[in-house]
């Protein structure tokens, strides 16, 4: 357990600082609470304990500031324990509603100051458990369960930023719509399980070839989704038109390189992908407008005979 302690008394910091370390404990100092909220960011400590009356800055101001930051973080709360040189009533009732979660004596009997730490660390070991279940539960909420790309809901939301902020500086912004090219066929063919392996490998194709753009600095920041069914979404913000268009074949030749044998796919024998897309090198109007384009010219590219990017 990481231990921020602010408290201005060097003598207090002193006996605090060797207690808590010989029970095992990290701990870091700020000597007023301007400096806590200086480094609470960067320290990202799982326990506060935050001395009352300081100069420059007091511990109620301090925390207040800090509940403040924590504010724009999602589950984010630190618990915080004033220290104070009286244990009175009036002080636990000050320090709860100034945004604590407990007070202690500065001279707090050595079992008690124990028994406190390990229930707090018994809270912060819990919290850690917490975001790492978090952390996953949002990855999932965001990708798609078979293909492992992001799902049609996340590239909703991330298309509609990546757009906004392209309008709102009249930058570049493509879009490419794919769609595998007779794969109900294939489905029909090959079965179901041949066809959830045939969307893995083809997922995976595109969003290689998404990510080598943006190694090779032809894009930057551009994502790759799986817009449903057997149709791919690759959102190319900020991107110059020659390096679009390279991105667009990219693709196709990804994907039939895989070699994935079709028999039912006419003319190819393999599966392949169709690409439509739209380019706008100031991006203006409406999103919507941009999806439809992309459409109509993927359709194109399943009319010229598919296995084609029409951008
Ligand atoms: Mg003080």
């Amino acid at each position: 357990m990481k231990i921020l302690l602010v408290e201005d008394a060097k003598s207090v910091v002193k006996v605090m600082t060797a207690r808590l370390s010989s029970y095992g404990y990290e701990v870091c100092h700020a000597e007023n609470g301007e400096k806590a909220v200086e480094v609470f960011t960067s320290v990202v400590p799982d326990l506060i304990l935050m001395d009352i009356e300081m100069p420059v800055m007091n511990g109620f101001e301090a925390t207040n500031r800090i509940r403040g930051i924590e504010a724009t973080q999602q589950w984010a709360w630190t618990p915080i324990i004033f220290l104070t040189s009286s244990d009175t009533v009036q002080n636990l009732v000050t320090a709860i509603e100034a945004g604590g979660d407990d007070f202690m004596s500065k001279f707090v009997p050595e079992p008690v100051l124990q028994a406190k730490m390990r229930a707090m660390s018994r809270i912060a070991t819990l919290r850690q458990r917490l975001t790492v279940a978090n952390s996953k539960l949002q990855t999932m909420a965001d990708h798609d369960g078979l293909t492992g790309l992001l799902n049609r809901r996340s590239m909703d939301h991330r298309v509609d930023a990546a757009w906004m902020e392209a309008v709102s500086h009249g930058k570049p912004f493509g879009l490419l719509m794919l769609d595998i090219d007779n794969f109900k066929k294939y489905n029909d063919h090959y079965g179901h399980q041949a066809g959830d392996d045939c969307l893995k490998s083809v997922a995976r194709a595109v969003e290689l070839a998404t990510q080598r753009a943006n190694q090779a600095g032809l894009a930057s920041n551009s994502f790759a989704a799986r817009y449903g069914g057997e149709e791919f979404a690759v959102t190319l913000p900020k991107v110059t038109p020659d390096a679009y268009a390279q991105v667009a074949s990219a693709i196709v030749e990804a994907v039939s390189a895989l070699g994935i044998a079709h028999e039912k796919n006419n003319d190819w024998g393999i599966t392949t992908i169709s690409v439509g897309g739209t380019y706008l090198p100031a991006a203006n109007g409406e999103l919507s407008k941009v999806f439809r384009h992309a459409d109509a010219n993927l359709y194109q590219a399943k009319q010229q005979g598919r296995n084609r990017a029409v951008i």
